[in-house]
């Protein structure tokens, strides 16, 4: 009898893993794909270290977060600085004074301030109600329309009035010379990549990958074996989507290895015009300066171009869509949740929530803190 079965070996099932080990508990790993991490999954190609699911940066304030992650990986000084191309003209992200310059030729804080008022004004926005008047009230409508529009429709298939306001508050607005993407105080990428991170958390615990915990066969078998489940798949699939399913946004990748040293410059280029149909390409190199585990400096390199789509069955679901419309039937899947005693729902697809890393990772400790006191 194991006294959890984790269902996922992404950052939440590894964290809350290694908690539950940690505190002498039984406990066993299943994971459906052919490896360990989720989609903070990185492997070697040649001498680059890829992100397989997307570009991962690490960010948090929250220190408590920072010291454990410290404790399994050592991680670099990576500050991600995005820069946009619309229509062949680089802009810095996230909006500061570098953006506004280059839009606006505004050299101050307060020529800036002073033409955001203004378009704000002349859009008639007092209460934003949805994605579009968000980002217009935030930076004006020139940015809106060159830096977020297009952007945002392709990466969500969905019309920025028809989303909400939330997800462009992710992003950070100054008034200085400042292209660092995140506010926080901590910031990295694990030397040795994401994988050796999460590997450290599992040593020692039981893991089997290509295994579905859905298969009705499997779930049988796991649940008269596991005194408790920790549940970190798609919430809607857990319960056969009875309710209706829940939307996802997924990603397609189109990676290629170039014989050259030096692609774009930059880890990550934004493309923010509705053409072409990539939201972003990554170079994966420079989250690691162009340099190998030794130091070297790497001499081909390794792009990522970034299609997202609807998702459909079969796919990786990357994004929950968190509308009203799915937010509204995910609390009554959580309401169905709440019933089952012996299974815990967590992390990103499993709660439905558009969690980073640290967030995860905090939720994950909090309720190894609850379950195992
Ligand atoms: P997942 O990583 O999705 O893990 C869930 C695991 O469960 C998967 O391995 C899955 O295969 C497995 N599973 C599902 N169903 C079953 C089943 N039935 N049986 C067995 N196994 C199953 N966060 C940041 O902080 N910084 C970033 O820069 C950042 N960039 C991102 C970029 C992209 C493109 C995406 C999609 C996300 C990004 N995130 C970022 C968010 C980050 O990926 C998540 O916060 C984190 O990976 C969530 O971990 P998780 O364990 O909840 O989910
Ligand atoms: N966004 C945008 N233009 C950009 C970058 C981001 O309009 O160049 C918007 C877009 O709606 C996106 C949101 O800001 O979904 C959040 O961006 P973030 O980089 O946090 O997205 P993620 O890394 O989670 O895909």
């Amino acid at each position: 009898m194991y006294d959890f079965i984790v269902v996922g070996s992404g950052l939440f099932g590894a964290v809350f893993a290694h908690e539950a080990a940690a505190a002498g508990k039984k406990v066993l790993v299943l994971e459906k794909r052919p490896h360990i991490g989720g989609n903070i999954y990185t492997e070697k190609q040649g001498s680059v270290m890829v992100h397989k699911y997307g570009a991962h940066i690490f960010h948090t304030n929250d220190k408590k977060v920072w010291d454990y992650v410290q404790k399994f990986a050592e991680f670099n000084r990576y500050t991600n600085s995005p820069v946009a191309n619309y229509k062949g003209k680089m802009y810095s992200l996230p909006f500061n004074m570098y953006t506004f310059h280059a839009m606006w030729g505004v050299s101050t804080p307060q020529e800036a301030a002073a033409k955001i008022d203004q378009q704000r004004k002349e859009a008639g926005i007092t209460e934003p109600k949805n994605l579009e008047e968000q980002a217009i009230s935030l930076v004006g409508r020139d940015i809106y329309e060159a830096l977020i529009r297009g952007y945002t429709q392709k990466q969500w298939g969905r019309k920025c009035t028809e989303l909400p306001a939330s997800i462009i508050m992710r992003l950070p607005v100054r008034l200085t010379y400042d292209n660092n993407y995140f506010n926080a105080l901590y910031q990295g990428i694990p030397v040795r990549g994401y994988t050796y991170l999460i590997e450290r958390l599992l040593e020692g615990i039981e893991v089997r990958c290509n295994v579905d915990y859905l298969d009705p066969v499997v779930k049988g078998e796991m649940d008269a074996q596991a005194k408790r489940i920790v549940y970190t798949g798609p919430l809607d699939a857990y319960f056969g989507q009875s309710l209706g399913a829940l939307e996802y946004r997924t990603l397609r990748f189109e990676t290629e290895r170039l014989d050259i040293a030096n692609y774009q410059g930059n880890a990550v280029v934004n493309y923010t015009d509705s053409e072409p149909a990539y939201t972003r390409i990554i170079e994966h190199k420079w989250f690691t300066f162009g340099k190998d585990e030794e130091g070297n400096e790497i001499e081909d390199t390794v792009i990522s171009r970034e299609y997202p789509a609807e998702w459909q069955k079969g796919d990786e679901p990357y994004y929950p869509v968190n509308d009203e419309r799915n937010n509204t039937l995910c609390s009554r899947y959580k309401e169905l949740a709440d019933k089952e005693d012996k299974v815990i729902f967590g992390g990103r697809l499993g709660e439905y929530k558009y969690y980073d890393m640290d967030k995860v990772i905090a939720r994950a400790l909090e309720v190894a803190e609850e379950l195992l006191r």
